[in-house]
């Protein structure tokens, strides 16, 4: 278990941003040498051809740069966060499109000037061309995945056909792959751009390989994770407790969460993130889910001895980030469940702890929270109340943090609650101008 000392680190590189410098230093890296091949290849049939061709480029390094994105792999996970890995997701997924979209429409209006034809004949011309007609699915697939990835779409879809749409990308990069295989311009234009296309979609899909499917399923296979016990902790909150062989050897964090499955329970696609709500101890693993639809409602019925599916732990929401001795925790509602299990970290130090709930009989592993906050020596205050309510001061502005923990810049803070309570406490620590660098925010919401 980490303690405070080697963790709170207060000048030394942070992993986070190791992780970033990382990844900035890989994407620029590789524009470099895209704009080079782009450079070396010469200009296309006509100047429009070339400026399509320079989006075609980009597209395909994007492409590859989504699929890393999303790999799932734990050294960038534990130092980013897969919340935003996932934002990041975003607004490349984004760039790709407008890549994608510039170059179909430029090699579409390049042909078109060629031969002296309009856009909608050179169109159809092209869709004869298999090369391009894989390129134009790809491109019809990502466009797809854009539109329902708007927030007004995204919001009226269920998770789990969002999710299932969303999947279409992966057809999108089989058509797109070949498609550029079956370029025989920039992609083939001498033996280093051969070699280095095939090394980046190598590495890109050999590390979605191995974050989504080859790790999860060895480690299912050496752990073999089942149901102990289903605890009720209210009404709509359950806990489930879990166990499996080596689990000592399971590199999990407090703070962290899993994507959960429950074969035979649930049908195979549906899988949720829950939080740890227990430190990892090597024995076993805890989550406690709030009824928010039918699976997480369902997790009551859950038999012991089943069998669970493991995918994880993720996240960044860890001691490993710490910069400083002390630290307040802020929890609302059933963000409890990760700020619960660091509160048994000692690496989190002297502890202050703040949890938002409507009332009393609504706060969640309250027993535990106070007990492991008194065993810490820390302080606990529950805020209960409305945010709203006539006359009540709202309980995360500048000066009601400030009253309640008066050293709070000299603190790490920990945020884990509803977007709108974590929205009001990550602009009430702006005002107070307590350093980004000590703030460490989860999201209980990935896409
Ligand atoms: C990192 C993380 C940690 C979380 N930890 C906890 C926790 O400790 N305790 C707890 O009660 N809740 C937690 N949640 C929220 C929990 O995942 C959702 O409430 C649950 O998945 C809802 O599923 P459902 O099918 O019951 O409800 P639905 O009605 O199907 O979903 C409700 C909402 O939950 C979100 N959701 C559903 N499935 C997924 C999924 N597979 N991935 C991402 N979001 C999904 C969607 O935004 C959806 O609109 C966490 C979420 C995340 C992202």
């Amino acid at each position: 278990m980490a303690t405070a000392s080697d963790t709170a680190r207060g000048s030394g590189a942070r992993p986070v941003d190791a992780a970033r410098w990382a990844m900035w230093t890989f994407v620029a890296v590789n524009v470099v040498i895209v704009e080079s091949l782009f450079l070396s290849a010469g200009s296309g049939k006509n100047g429009v051809l070339t400026v399509a061709k320079f989006f075609g480029l980009h597209a395909a390094v994007l492409i590859l740069f989504q699929l890393l994105l999303v790999a799932r792999l734990p050294w960038l996970d534990r130092r980013i966060g897969m919340d935003r890995l996932t934002v990041w997701h975003r607004w490349n997924g984004f760039l790709l499109l407008w890549a994608v979209l510039s170059h179909a429409t430029l090699v579409v209006l390049g042909y078109a000037t060629l031969d002296d034809a309009s856009m909608g004949r050179t169109f159809v011309a092209l869709s004869g061309v298999p090369a391009s007609l894989l390129g134009m699915w790809a491109a019809a697939a990502i466009v797809v995945v854009a539109v329902i990835s708007t927030r007004p779409l995204r919001r009226r879809l269920r998770y789990e056909v969002w999710h299932g749409l969303h999947l279409l990308l992966y057809v999108a990069l089989g058509l797109a792959f070949v498609h550029q295989l079956q370029e025989t311009t920039t992609f083939t234009s001498s033996a280093f751009a051969r070699a280095y296309w095939w090394f980046l979609w190598l590495f890109a899909f050999g590390a979605l390989l191995a974050g989504r499917l080859v790790m999860p399923l060895w480690r299912n296979a050496y752990h073999r994770f089942t149901v102990t016990a289903v605890v009720p902790e209210a009404d709509d909150v359950v806990s489930v407790y879990v166990t499996g062989r080596h689990l000592d050897r399971l590199p999990a964090r407090a703070g962290q969460f899993c994507v959960w499955r429950f074969p035979g329970h649930n049908h195979w696609w549906l899988a949720n993130p829950f939080s740890l709500s227990a430190a990892p101890g090597g024995t076993g693993l805890r989550l406690t889910a709030k009824a928010a639809g039918s699976a997480s409602a369902g997790l009551r019925d859950l038999q012991v001895g089943s069998r669970a599916f493991v995918e994880g732990p993720y996240g960044a929401f860890t001691s490993l980030h710490r910069t400083r001795p002390g630290a307040l925790l802020i929890a609302g509602g059933v963000g409890i469940t990760p700020v619960r299990a660091l509160l048994e970290e000692q690496a989190v130090g002297d502890v202050v702890v703040l949890y938002r709930v409507r009332s009393e009989a609504d706060a969640v592993l309250l027993d535990e929270v106070r007990h492991l906050v008194e065993l810490r020596g820390g302080r606990l205050h529950l805020l209960t109340g409305r945010t709203g309510e006539p006359g009540a001061p709202p309980p995360f502005g500048p000066d009601s943090l400030h009253r309640l923990v008066p050293d709070i810049t000299d603190r790490d803070v920990y945020v884990c609650g509803p977007s709108a309570m974590t929205a009001a406490v990550l602009s009430g620590l702006r005002d107070l101008r307590v350093p980004a660098r000590q703030v460490h925010s989860e999201r209980f919401g990935l896409a």
